[in-house]
C-alpha cells in the first residue's frame, strides 16, 4: 500500500510520518517483541527508511539496543514504541501499527516467528505463517 499516514506516541509529543510505500505488515510473536511491547505479538507496518520521518518531538525519543542487531525507539515521557530498526533487515523501518492514525487500514501479511506464539493466539487468516524470520 502506498500513501501518506500520520501517526505518533499516546502522549502526542512524538509525531511521524510515512510518506511512500508500505513494504510489508508483519506480527511479529518473538519472545523479544513481547517483553518489550507487552503485547502476545506486535504488529508492525515495514517501510523504506526515506519514507519514514519523525516530523515532532524527536528529542523525546530514547533508543533502545533490544539486541546486539535491533533497536527500539520509544517516547520518553509515555513509553509508547515509535520505532524499530534492525541491522540485520538495513534499509527499512519498522513502525508500530497500533501508533498509526490510519491503524484500521491495515492487515497482517505474514506472521512471523511463529514457534514463539502463544497457544491461544488466533492469526488472521490471509496472513502467510513463518516459524521464524523471514
Ligand atoms: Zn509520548
Ligand atoms: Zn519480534
Amino acid at each position: 500500500m502506498k500513501g501518506l499516514f500520520n501517526g505518533g506516541c499516546h502522549c502526542g509529543k512524538v509525531n511521524f510520518k510515512i510518506d511512500g510505500q508500505v513494504l510489508n505488515v508483519v506480527n511479529c510473536h518473538c519472545s523479544i517483541c513481547r517483553r518489550v511491547n507487552g503485547g502476545a505479538y506486535s504488529s508492525y507496518l515495514v517501510v523504506p527508511d526515506q519514507a519514514f520521518e519523525v516530523t515532532g518531538g524527536s528529542e523525546f525519543l530514547t533508543r533502545y539496543a533490544m539486541s546486539d542487531k535491533a533497536e527500539k525507539n520509544f517516547c520518553n515521557i509515555c513509553g509508547a514504541p515509535v520505532f524499530n530498526r534492525n541491522k540485520l533487515y538495513s534499509g527499512v523501518t519498522v513502525v508500530p501499527l497500533g501508533c498509526l492514525n490510519e491503524a484500521a487500514k491495515f492487515f497482517p501479511k505474514v506472521d512471523v516467528f511463529c514457534e514463539d506464539m502463544l497457544p491461544w493466539v488466533m492469526p488472521w487468516r490471509e496472513s502467510k505463517r513463518y516459524e521464524k524470520g523471514m
